[in-house]
């Protein structure tokens, strides 16, 4: 864990910021510090004169009454990342001479929600961009969304009869939909409803890869992969189909190693190897048409440009760059033709559009306010010896020293307590002579030559923990489920040097329910620089990049439910470059309750009758009751969040 020096500095700029929050490196040029100290959003590249001050919208949402937490969708960003997809396909195809085209689908178990869905399927129109599916609700939803009939439907994941019957369904409305087979048994039902139905399917079927992916989903790869067909499989298919007179419906070759690839090397050798089982198939006398790489393109979630878990060491050219190249050369040595390029990237499709914008509601420092530690006759000899070190600290010159001395002073008083030697009182005198110690000896350490580790200790000991409106359960379930790093950066006030080292805790009651692990100048830490909270003025920060999963993964934990929504637009015309299109509600308490099996009705109607017990005992007066009873129930229909 790197150390942080906080700087009172008056010279702090904006690029100061830049260099501590590093939202150029995360952000693909859709967000950055503002010279006024604030963030700006810039969602439409194309038209980079519309910035979005993050501040104008925090107003905008108070006018409008809407409570935080808030997420915060950037339409214009999801239509870019369409955009920027199919075309850096377009123009690589062109570029190397491929002799096809590009069709990509979006895979919507990334984000379900309507409004997503709806804005990529109109951005990507013009490019005959599609859907993917992979379970029977996703199908159900993206038969009533993707009506393009150029674009294509991918249906992936497990299917029963009513899977496979929806899905020649939707290929009888004229939507080229194509089943992907993951086991063989799903072959024999597609074959047999087919049959029944009298349908020519168009099939494709997903290999089991011996690439790996790197990263966190490396076990969607290899042969102890979940999904798809070994190489004999894939043969036995084929052949099957040829004898029940489907050959011709064998179009797709499918293979997706893991999402998240951090590791462009496990994308080159992906490629290569499914190009060369289409090549074997087209040889074979199965003339394929597409193959589909799968998703996996990464986000650079940490900016780090690595292979770390959180980031990626290639761009989207560079991974466009190795499927059409790489697939090129396959087929022109195998002297096959060039198949339609499938695709389905989904967290670099949403991961930028929508953040989570919450307060900071208090500050948990890690030791309280202490006690007064003036000497006392009889005291015992522990809290004179402390009292003397901190009389000293200022001056000595081996601070490292003192620190030790101080550290067993405090465990000697514990161990004293213990045993009745010294008093509650003497021990809190102890415990805050001793942390009034460590804070000069923090200080004062960074302009000595302080132990790496118990320095770095110290910080994170000394931090404050800064409490947040939000559940990292609901809107970051990635970051406690596996370590994700999602940015964090205050909305306002970037133009002042932070002041308070500290990590973030939420409202949940669940000591998991935190978030630490920041980007820093030098790696991760544990520790973010903060400003300072006041009573009076709200401080915002937003946490980024939770577009794809986080926005849809979160669960129930404490109740807290789903945010409220605003949907942004840019607008060239509007003075602050922006409006609200649409506002969505999240959970009231009625709402997530009622998936727990509560009737809130019949819970406001049993408080309602305790409190009219309480009234014709003459222990309430009955207005009083009425206003209790109203109250229980506006809280009822209220937000599961903090009203702050
Ligand atoms: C999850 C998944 C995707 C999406 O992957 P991303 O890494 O988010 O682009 C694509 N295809 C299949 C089969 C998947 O399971």
């Amino acid at each position: 864990m790197p150390t942080r020096t906080l700087s009172n500095d008056k010279n702090w700029t904006i690029e100061d910021a830049e260099d501590l929050y590093r939202v150029k490196r995360w952000s693909d040029g859709y967000f950055e510090v503002g010279e006024n100290g604030n963030l700006f959003a810039t969602p439409d590249p194309t038209n980079t004169k519309m910035r979005i001050d993050m501040q104008a919208v925090i107003e905008e949402i108070k006018q409008e009454g809407i409570q935080f937490p808030v997420v915060v969708r950037f339409h214009d960003i999801l239509r870019s990342q369409v955009a920027r997809l199919n075309q850096t396909f377009a123009s690589t195809i062109e570029a190397a001479g491929y002799k096809n085209r590009y069709m990509g689908v979006f895979p919507i178990k990334v984000n379900q929600m309507r409004e997503v869905v709806e804005e990529v399927v109109d951005a990507g129109a013009s490019f005959d961009y599609g859907l993917e599916a992979g379970s029977k609700a996703e199908l159900l939803a993206v038969m009533a969304m993707n009506t393009n009939l150029d674009s294509l439907t991918i249906l992936n994941g497990y299917k029963d009869q009513e899977f496979m019957r929806l899905a020649l369904l939707n290929l009888k409305l004229g939507r080229k939909t194509l089943v992907v087979i993951e086991k063989f048994s799903e072959l024999t039902l597609l074959v047999k409803i087919a049959k029944e139905l009298d349908i020519r399917p168009l099939i494709g079927v997903r290999s089991k890869m011996t690439v790996k992916g790197r990263g966190k989903w490396e076990s969607s790869g290899g042969e102890r992969a979940k999904f798809g067909l070994t190489i004999s499989e894939i043969i036995n298919a084929a052949r099957y189909l040829e004898e029940h007179g489907f050959a011709d419906s064998f179009k797709l070759l499918h293979f997706h190693i893991g999402s998240q690839l951090t590791d462009i090397r496990s994308v080159k050798e992906s490629i290569n190897e499914g190009a060369m089982i289409y090549a074997e198939l087209h040889k074979m006398g199965f003339a394929l048409e597409y193959v589909d790489v799968g998703g996996g393109l990464g986000i650079d979630y940490d900016g780090t440009k690595s292979t770390n878990d959180s980031s990626r060491n290639y761009s989207m050219q560079e991974y466009v760059d190795d499927i059409v190249y790489g697939m090129q050369q396959v087929c022109d040595l195998e002297q096959v033709p060039h198949p339609i390029i499938v695709s389905e990237s989904g967290r670099a499709m949403t991961a930028h559009h929508s953040c989570v914008v919450t307060q900071v509601v208090g500050e948990i420092k890690s030791h309280g306010s202490g006690v007064p530690t003036h000497a006392k006759s009889g005291e015992h000899i522990l809290v004179t010896n402390i009292r003397d070190l901190s009389e000293m600290v200022n001056q000595h010159h081996n601070i490292q020293e003192i620190f030790h001395d101080a550290s067993q002073y405090k465990e000697q008083a514990l161990d004293a307590f213990k045993l009745r030697v010294i008093s509650l009182e003497e021990l809190a005198k102890i415990e805050t002579l001793y942390w009034q110690i460590m804070e000069v000896v923090q200080r004062r350490s960074q302009d000595q030559d302080f132990a790496a580790d118990e320095s770095d200790e110290l910080e994170f000991t000394l931090s404050s923990q800064y409490l947040c409106n939000f559940s990292v359960f609901q809107s970051a379930a990635d970051t406690w489920a596996i370590d994700q790093v999602l940015p964090v950066v205050p909305l306002t006030r970037m133009n002042e040097a932070p002041t308070v080292n500290c990590s973030l805790v939420d409202i949940t009651c669940d000591s998991d329910g935190k978030l630490d692990q920041f980007i820093s100048e030098n790696g991760l830490s544990n520790v973010i620089p903060m400003h300072s909270i006041t009573e009076q003025d709200d401080y915002f920060l937003g946490l980024f990049l939770t577009g794809a999963y986080q926005d849809v993964m979160g669960d129930m934990h404490n109740l807290f439910g789903r945010l409220n929504e605003v949907h942004i637009f840019s607008h060239d015309d509007d003075p602050k470059d922006f409006y609200i299109e649409e506002v969505v509600h999240g959970s009231s308490v009625e709402d997530v309750l009622s998936i727990m099996q509560y009737h809130p009705k019949s819970m406001a109607y049993d408080v309602k009758k305790a409190i009219d017990k309480h009234v014709a005992k003459g222990q309430m007066q009955p207005r009083e009751g009425v206003k209790w009873t109203d109250f229980y129930e506006d809280c009822l229909k209220g937000y599961t969040y903090l009203k702050v």
